[in-house]
């Protein structure tokens, strides 16, 4: 078979396409596919067959052969529609302005799922702002494509880009486990635009809106659902994570208190307390945790409190969850451990949004596990410099979009 059939196969193109030339420039390690097309071409707006006006010489990058990069090259014509005038025609192998063809774009996207931008451009010998190119283009395609869909459980959370820095609020399915909205900023607002790209039909499907109990989210929720605060729900992971902001407080200023005198017992313990001890893989730790929290110390107290707390979510019927609740109030109201008493106090007035959550059974593993992913990709990459890029990486890898370039052999 002839190099230039080869590539004819390889690259599978259709007519009017075919393959003219093949080079092979050792010295720039480069294989030159040249292709070339003949007679009339559709219009890229109308698809009517259109003379040619002129032509363009354009390049694009394709999957390499072997350790060669491969470049495709290209007299684009311009055809002239008696319609709609000069323009580009499309080619089959790229979309338009991409400078590669789709199955090296759609590369970069695997690669970009895996590993952060600056490994896939050494990796690939592209430019940096050439693969954040790939992935900005994938998620407005994905976003593009996105069908609107019914959701009947979602969660509401904030993140932050970096730490303290560009708050987001971010909107995902409880029961697809992927992200269906992002904006910038942690207000009201933020979540206003999401109830606002849906229709009525698509409001009323929602039956339960899980969140931490910032005001901002419950006061949205409320302007935008009809019945809000029979959807509105409290979950274990969002009571969690308050409870265990009381437990930390607790440490911290009795980790101060014993260190006056003499006593580091508590030293370099914080995450120990705020860990389920069921994750505890380290042994050590586990050995020094379980004496740690029967010490008669203040901070064990406060982590009783949470942990029973946590044990309160198996209830069936609300009347008795709401009485379990109750119980769990008094005791922690009572206990002397300031932070843990304010956080009481927050929960009796939310009682009702952690009633729905049992009554629906919302458990936290959505929340917990995006979450952990959310962090995972601000890890890989280092902090976002801006929101923009958060907010698209946040869809890139957690969105479920159709992210690869369409070729001609998908349709
Ligand atoms: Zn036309």
């Amino acid at each position: 078979m002839r190099d230039r059939d080869l590539y004819a196969k390889i690259l599978g193109l259709p007519a009017p396409w075919r393959v003219e030339d093949v080079e092979l420039d050792r010295e720039a390690r480069e294989v030159r596919v040249r292709a070339s097309s003949r007679g009339k071409m559709p219009c890229p707006e109308c698809g009517r067959l259109s003379p040619r006006h002129d032509h363009r010489e354009r390049r694009w990058r394709h999957l390499d052969t072997c350790q060669f990069q491969t470049i495709l090259v290209a007299n684009v014509p311009r055809v002239h529609c008696e319609e709609h005038g000069v323009h580009m025609a499309k080619v089959p192998w790229a979309e338009p302005r991409s400078p590669f063809t789709a199955m090296f774009e759609a590369l970069v996207i695997d690669w970009l799922l895996a590993a952060n931008t600056s490994t896939v451009s050494d990796l690939l010998g592209l430019t940096w702002d050439e693969v954040d190119g790939v992935q900005q283009r994938a998620v407005r395609r994905g976003l593009e494509r996105r069908q609107p869909e019914f959701h009947a459980r979602i969660g509401v959370d904030e993140t932050s880009a970096k730490k303290g820095h560009n708050y987001m609020t971010i909107v995902s399915s409880i029961d697809g486990g992927h992200v269906l909205y992002v904006a910038e900023g942690k207000d009201g607002a933020a979540l206003d635009g999401f109830y606002e790209s849906l229709n009525r039909e698509r409001l009323d499907a929602i039956r339960v809106v899980a969140m931490d109990m910032s005001n901002a989210y419950i006061s949205s929720t409320r302007r935008k659902l009809s019945d809000a605060d029979a959807k509105i729900a409290f979950d274990k992971f969002h009571v969690a994570q308050l409870l265990g902001q009381g437990v930390d407080k607790v440490r911290k200023h009795e980790h101060r208190e014993l260190l006056e005198t003499g006593f580091s017992i508590l030293t370099k313990t914080k995450y120990l307390w705020l860990m389920n001890p069921d994750n505890m893989k380290d042994e050590t730790w586990k050995d020094v945790f379980s004496f740690l929290k029967d010490e008669a110390l203040k901070t064990s107290r406060a982590w009783a409190i949470k942990e029973h707390a946590m044990s309160l979510w198996h209830y069936v019927s609300p009347t008795w969850a709401r009485k379990g609740w109750k119980r769990w109030i008094g005791w922690a109201v009572r206990s002397r451990l300031e932070p843990m008493k304010k956080a009481a106090h927050t929960i009796r007035n939310h009682l009702g949004g952690i009633i729905n959550a049992i009554i629906h059974k919302v458990t936290n593993a959505g929340a917990e596990s995006l979450n952990a992913r959310i962090q995972k990709i601000k890890a890989m990459a280092c902090g976002f410099r801006n929101s923009e890029r958060f907010r698209n990486a946040i869809y890139f890898h957690l969105g479920a979009l159709d992210l690869y370039p369409a070729t001609h052999t998908d349709s």
